[in-house]
């Protein structure tokens, strides 16, 4: 099981990859997984009705194979295979990993509960010196609006110093 393509999808060449995800989500990381893998299937849990068909399109042409129906149950490690996925319809699939892409939730009950604006599943709206919706509230961090990835954070933590020094 694996969390993020971003950091380690390289590591997954060659592999057989199923990726869990509802609708767009599931779709665009599919697709993102493409790049390295060799056999990517989506786990659609029955959302790729919801998805544009010209979308759909585009994922069969990079190959991408779509489970024909939503998991019933997903163990790992089971007898050596890396992940078993038996479907609702008695079909069983083997992986070598699976990612969830099932969303994320940021925890920003804090800068909100001062004022700051944030989007749907919590990411903060920030400017370019990652100034909140409130003066003087900064964020830095997979808690503002960017790339959950540690030299973001990083990134966001230096311009957001430098331009608090600069108000003093
Ligand atoms: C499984 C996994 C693998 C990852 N792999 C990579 C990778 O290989 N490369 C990469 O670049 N990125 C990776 N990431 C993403 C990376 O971890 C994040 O982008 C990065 O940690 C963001 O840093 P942050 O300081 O914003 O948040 P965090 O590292 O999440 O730190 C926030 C801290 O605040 C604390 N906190 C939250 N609320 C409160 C509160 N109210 N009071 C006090 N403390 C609070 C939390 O406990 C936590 O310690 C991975 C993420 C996960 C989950």
């Amino acid at each position: 099981m694996r969390y993020c393509p971003i950091c380690d999808g390289y590591e997954t060449e060659g592999k057989r990859v199923a990726v869990l995800g509802r609708g767009e989500h599931g779709l665009r990381e599919s697709l993102f997984i493409t790049n390295w893998a060799s056999e990517v299937t989506w786990l659609a849990m029955a959302t790729q009705h919801e998805v544009d068909p010209r979308e759909l399109a585009r994922l069969r042409a990079a190959g991408v194979r779509i489970a024909a129906s939503p998991p019933h149950r997903i163990e790992c490690g089971v007898d050596g295979v890396g992940v078993r996925v038996e479907l609702q319809n008695g079909e069983v699939l083997a992986f070598d990993t699976l990612y969830p892409a099932l969303g994320l939730e940021h925890a920003c009950e804090l800068a909100t509960s001062l004022g700051a604006c944030a989007r749907d599943g919590g990411q903060l709206e920030v400017d370019a010196h990652q100034q909140t919706t409130v003066d003087g509230l900064y964020v830095a961090g997979d808690v503002a609006v960017d790339l959950n990835q540690i030299c973001v954070a990083t990134g966001h933590a230096a311009i957001a110093a430098t331009a608090i020094h600069n108000r003093l």
